[in-house]
């Protein structure tokens, strides 16, 4: 399988992907086409264990990769000691035809540990196939989660080390003792003065610089990416699309055929630009519904086609959501524009120069028979934590609340029952604080996300996860903090 450049040119095997990250032109790669997967496969895969359906759809993306190291790659990823829940990914009926693909079983409580537990595999198979004899230095940028997931995956793993760049104010208090109290040897967290625009346009800026390559390249260094432009990133997020699926077919709740809807907490549209890989491979969907916070710029593109970054940010109670700029549209866009790279690259130059781009009626039509979108925002999320647990019982963190919220306005504006699967990407523990005011319908007695914690847990009866707990013990080895314009020696220094 070769892929291409979201802006034109490029060829590369998945391999150098990996360890690319970004394509030469600061474009995204993307495969020269979607391999299919049909109704049989997925109906098999029901009897599979998570490592062997994720070995599956790797395998037909990663063809530069053997499958015996593509086998060892997931079941190193998805031990049993890794992820608390025996299905790694499970679904669960939540309401009549509502259903919870639970992605925050990993060790970081978060969806990305579905992806960032198995890149570090990917990464150090991938340096040695390219004779890359350099230690890879993932740089990051984190809105939040990406950053201890992949601390987490790649912490002391051989020939690799991990830079996070998080926004000072932008996180949770338990997302930000996540990444500071990282240990091993090769990680560094860094703070960053800005929000996390900021950090991802300064990350993708050092992707760019040759200086700041020489410079790695005198450190014995070469650069990469952990974030979810890189296309290591997207595939294993297909996996669990395919998973659900067929879990719900072999429990009785949909037949084998029946199309779902998946809705999506979208950020930097990586998640759900994952289930539109997966509906192209021959995922039966009916709709792809993204879901935004206050800051509703994928909303708004949705319902224009106008795309408009520059507007006001806002800081909300569900922060891996606050962006302005999503990365993985570029990947729609570039379907959208018949793999025109040209136009994606003019979208791009516009988004950069003036903070605002526009698709054609047409091609926003295209992209409309399958996505649609809606928002939330902090009191809609609070007041929908409040419902869905006193409806249903179910304890949802702000991210999950939107969608589930987004979801409810969809269905009463469109009258669509379809099976629909809300895509719950984190722990309400990694935001004890703001569920428990959600659940109270009043700020807590004590602010303190441990005291938060453990009120929830008297509450609800759900477990806290001890890798919340050991956070209040565990020391802070990370204090550094730096501006915008300081991230080269940050990293580097
Ligand atoms: C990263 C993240 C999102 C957004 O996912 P994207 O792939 O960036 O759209 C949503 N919820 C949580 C909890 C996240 O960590």
């Amino acid at each position: 399988m070769a892929f291409a450049s979201t802006r034109g040119g490029a060829c590369a095997h998945a391999s150098q992907t990996i360890l690319q990250g970004l394509a030469p032109n600061g474009g995204l790669f993307v495969p020269d086409e979607f391999p299919g997967v049909s109704l049989e496969d997925i109906g098999a895969m029901a009897q599979m264990d998570y490592p062997a359906r994720a070995a599956m759809v790797l395998q037909k993306y990663l063809d530069d990769f053997t499958p015996e190291e593509i086998a060892c790659a997931v079941q190193a990823a998805y031990r049993p000691d890794k992820f608390d829940d025996p299905a790694v990914a499970p679904v669960k009926p939540v309401a009549p035809g509502t259903f919870m693909l639970e992605l925050f079983h990993g060790p970081t409580l978060a969806f990305k540990d579905m992806a960032l537990q198995l890149l570090p595999h990917l990464m150090t198979l991938s340096a040695r196939k390219n004779g890359e004899t350099r230690e890879v230095n993932i740089l990051v940028a984190t809105s939040g989660d990406t950053g201890k997931a992949a601390l987490e995956g790649f912490k002391d793993v051989p020939g690799t080390s991990c830079t996070v760049f998080y926004p000072t104010d932008g996180v949770s208090d338990v997302q930000k003792l996540q990444m500071t109290t990282t240990g091993g040897s090769n990680t560094k967290v860094i703070a960053l003065r800005g929000n996390f625009d900021d950090a991802q346009t300064g990350v993708k800026a050092l992707f760019a610089s040759a200086d700041f390559a020489a410079q790695a390249n005198r450190q014995g260094k070469v650069l990469s990416s952990a974030n979810s432009i890189n296309f290591g990133r997207l595939v294993p997020q297909i996996v669990y699309y395919f998973s659900a699926y067929a879990d719900l077919a072999a429990s009785g709740a949909i037949a084998l055929g029946d199309k779902v809807n998946f809705v999506v907490p979208t950020g930097n549209f990586g998640n759900i630009l994952a289930a539109e890989y997966a509906r192209r491979m021959g995922l039966p969907v009916n709709r792809l519904i993204c879901a935004s916070n206050r800051n509703r710029v994928l909303t708004d593109f949705f319902s224009t086609g106008e795309y408009v970054s520059d507007r006001p940010f806002y800081k909300t109670t569900s922060p891996s959501m606050d962006i302005l700029i999503s990365s993985n549209l570029e990947r729609l866009l570039f379907e959208a524009a018949n793999r025109q790279g040209e136009t994606v690259a003019q979208w791009m130059n516009l988004l950069k120069k003036e903070g605002r781009f526009s698709v054609t009626e047409d091609q926003l039509k295209q992209m409309l028979t399958i996505f649609c979108a809606g928002s939330a925002d902090d009191a809609q999320c609070a007041e929908e934590i409040r419902t869905r647990y006193t409806m249903d019982g179910c304890v949802m963190d702000p991210h999950t609340a939107v969608a589930s919220r987004v979801l409810r306005e969809y269905r009463a504006a469109t009258g669509d029952d379809t099976p629909a699967v809300i895509v719950s990407t984190a722990s309400p523990y990694k935001f004890a604080a703001d569920v428990l005011c959600a659940l109270k319908g009043e700020a807590p007695a004590s602010p303190d996300a441990f005291d938060c914690a453990e009120e929830l847990q008297r509450m609800t009866g759900l477990a806290i996860p001890p890798q919340v707990s050991e956070l209040r013990s565990l020391p802070v080895s990370h204090t550094a903090v730096c501006e915008k314009d300081g991230m080269a020696s940050a990293a580097l220094g």
